[in-house]
């Protein structure tokens, strides 16, 4: 099981985040999503980011050509035929994801890997849509891909040993650090924080504070980079709600309730930086409350 071709599913934050790393590191990749603007928006990001990382000197300029050369638009997923991996990272929909691997799954070739980025989803369940539940797995990257060390490895019931291994080492040649988690509603990492998260909205919702304050109580109170609203916009409002949804019906525990504030944004489709607008509104200079 030589990886050496990677298919990357859906050209948003995540994944051209993650096709920017495999391309980094040397890996072809073939990225998908629904149309040709949304891979060529995913494109522009990639370049974009690669043109920051070139100014910074973490990479030179070889590198950014290279990694440019190494990836190609797959329109269809058909174009992801002769990948080794498959990274899926579409929207935090369980009903997509389903189609996607069935759709998927005819076109690969046998041994092929299947991975899914999902924040919050079984694996277990996702890995019996597929033709293959022992060569599915979580691979969770964290957001931004290219700037943050951690990835998640989440093993399905079924997920057999050696693509565990062979999966360890494709994050570990990417240059990322381990950490296993069981396959539980939102794993490790999204489980405490989007709790957080969601008590902030709520703390919000019930006017204990504003935007700001709220952000800067546990900016400078807990010392943490980001405040927690400024954070749910960069992670995406609607990944967020999923994620809220899936730890509720999972775990069949009220506290994980979805505060009706952060449904009422998703509902407007203010979905925070990816559409200008969410906690803040970024279409100034400067972000501004939005509350
Ligand atoms: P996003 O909204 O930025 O991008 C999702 C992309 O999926 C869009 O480009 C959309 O067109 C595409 N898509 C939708 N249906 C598709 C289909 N049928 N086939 C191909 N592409 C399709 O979302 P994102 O933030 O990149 O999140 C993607 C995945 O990564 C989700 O499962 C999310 O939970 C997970 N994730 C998100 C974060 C985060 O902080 N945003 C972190 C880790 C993991």
């Amino acid at each position: 099981m030589e990886i050496r071709k990677v298919g990357v599913i859906g050209a948003g934050q995540m994944g051209s985040g993650i096709a920017h790393v495999c391309a980094l590191s040397g890996y072809d990749v073939a990225l998908n999503d629904v149309s040709d603007e949304r891979i060529e928006a995913g494109l522009a990001t990639i370049n974009g980011n690669l043109a920051r990382q070139l100014k910074s000197n973490r990479i030179t300029q070889d590198q950014r050509d290279t990694a440019l050369g190494l990836i190609s638009a797959g329109a269809t997923l058909g174009d992801l035929g002769d990948c080794d991996l498959v990274i899926e990272s579409a929207v935090e929909d369980e009903a997509v994801k389903r189609q996607i691997f069935t759709a998927l799954c005819p076109t690969l070739k046998e041994g092929a890997l299947i991975a899914s980025n999902t924040s919050s989803i079984s694996i277990t369940r996702l890995a019996a849509t597929t033709d293959r539940p022992e060569h599915f797995m979580g691979i969770h990257f964290m957001n931004p891909v290219p700037l943050m060390d951690l990835v998640e490895l989440i093993r399905g019931i079924a997920t057999a040993d050696e693509v565990f291994t062979v999966a360890k080492g494709f994050v570990s040649s990417l240059g990322k650090t381990v950490a296993v988690a069981e396959d539980f509603p939102a794993f490790m990492v999204n489980r405490i924080l989007l709790p957080m998260i969601n008590e902030a909205v709520y703390t919000l919702y019930e006017g204990v504070g504003t935007v700001d304050a709220i952000d800067t109580a546990m900016k400078l109170g807990a010392n943490h980079p980001m405040g927690p609203l400024q954070l749910a916009d960069f992670i995406g409002l609607d990944t967020c709600l999923s994620i809220m949804q899936v730890l509720y019906e999972g775990l069949a525990d009220t506290k994980y309730r979805p505060c009706p504030l952060l449904v009422k944004y998703v509902e407007a489709g203010w979905l925070g930086r990816k559409t200008q607008r969410g906690f803040y509104d970024y279409r100034g200079d400067e972000p501004v409350p939005t509350r």
